[in-house]
């Protein structure tokens, strides 16, 4: 019976802007397990990168967690971090318990200030010993494959792979349960991403890490490492299911589409022809009503312009939202 590491728990996370309010994340609720990664996938602007700053309980204003919980298991005990200030979170999970390597990460780090740094930054804000810290960095420089006297260049001196491998020995260094990896390979080229990939499953399997969350717009990238995937549309989890079955035979017409409109290698995958989905996301200030995919749904029935389909256990462990298997279609 695998362990909950991190619930999230009917969240919705809204721009809150003057006159409207941007839906990113809306009444969203699952759980992450130890030891597992999990790929969360969906076209640009279905709310992947508003998800990940929520589990990272990193709200910046506009950003407002307007309902839900996010709990994270700490000593054996869940507590829940969306209520705690800002700094409480910091200081307590981010770094030790939870950790983010967020979009363009490899351009994040100013080009001025040594590598070595951003280490001793990180043992004043914990009251670590700059030292210790700095010799555990060498390590870890080790472990990504970089030259531990990296440590004292600067950004501008490494290429765009190495300085990625570099923000992940970094965001580690003081070993988080939980690594959220926000579109991590997406600036890098092939051969970069596969070494990066390679990284961070290392990383994982070495205990460094215990569970990945990997938000991507790559389907081909994440079932090389995922264990399971969460597909959202316009803010929602549509599907929710282990990796296996969801390469075989997804179930959610917009997860349909999408695994339709990329090259797998997988025999049986390839049988089916590639397709694209019509149309585009909904605006998320004032999404469809009823199912939010039903303007471009080639199932689309009058319920589904009424009602939301609730996100539904069908099958042990599988997830979908969606009136074809709630209402006992198929
Ligand atoms: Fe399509 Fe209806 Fe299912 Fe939405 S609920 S995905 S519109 S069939």
């Amino acid at each position: 019976m695998k362990e909950v590491l991190l619930k999230v728990e009917n969240a919705k996370a809204y721009y809150k802007l003057e006159k409207a309010s941007v839906r990113a994340v809306d009444d969203v609720s699952f759980e992450i397990f130890e030891d597992e990664v999990v790929g969360v996938v969906g076209e640009s602007g279905c709310g992947k990168t508003t998800l990940s700053n929520l589990i990272f309980m990193n709200m910046l204003k506009p950003l407002t967690l307007v309902e839900g919980k996010v709990l994270f298991k700490i000593n054996g005990k869940f507590e829940q971090i969306s209520s705690l200030p800002r700094e409480e979170v910091k200081k307590r999970f981010w770094g030790t318990q939870i950790t983010m390597v967020p979009q363009s990460a490899m351009n994040a780090l100013m080009p001025t200030i040594r590598m070595s740094k951003y280490i001793e930054h990180l043992a004043q804000s914990h009251e670590i010993d700059v030292r210790d810290l700095l010799e555990k960095a060498k390590e870890r420089f080790n472990e990504v494959g970089l030259d531990p006297l990296w440590l004292r260049r600067y950004p501008f001196e490494l290429s765009g792979g190495m300085r990625q491998r570099a923000v992940i020995a970094i965001a580690t260094i003081l070993n988080p349960k939980l690594l959220i990896a926000d579109e991590p390979t997406s600036a890098l080229d092939v051969v970069n991403q596969k070494v990066f990939l390679k990284v961070l499953m290392q990383l994982k399997k070495m205990s460094v890490v215990r569970s990945i969350v990997f938000i991507t717009h790559d389907i081909a990238t994440i079932r090389q490492i995922a264990d399971r995937m969460i597909v959202m549309y316009a803010g929602k989890i549509v599907e929710f299911s282990d990796m296996e079955r969801m390469l075989v035979r997804p179930l959610h017409p917009y997860a349909q589409g999408l695994f339709n409109s990329v090259l797998t290698p997988e025999p049986e995958i390839r049988k089916r022809e590639i397709s694209v989905i019509p149309g585009t996301p909904p605006n998320l200030i004032n999404p469809p009503g009823g199912c939010r995919f039903h303007p471009r749904c080639p199932h689309v029935m009058e319920i589904c312009k009424e009602k939301e389909p609730p996100l539904e256990e069908i099958e042990e462990g599988r997830k979908v939202a969606c009136f074809l298997y709630s209402e006992g279609k198929l």
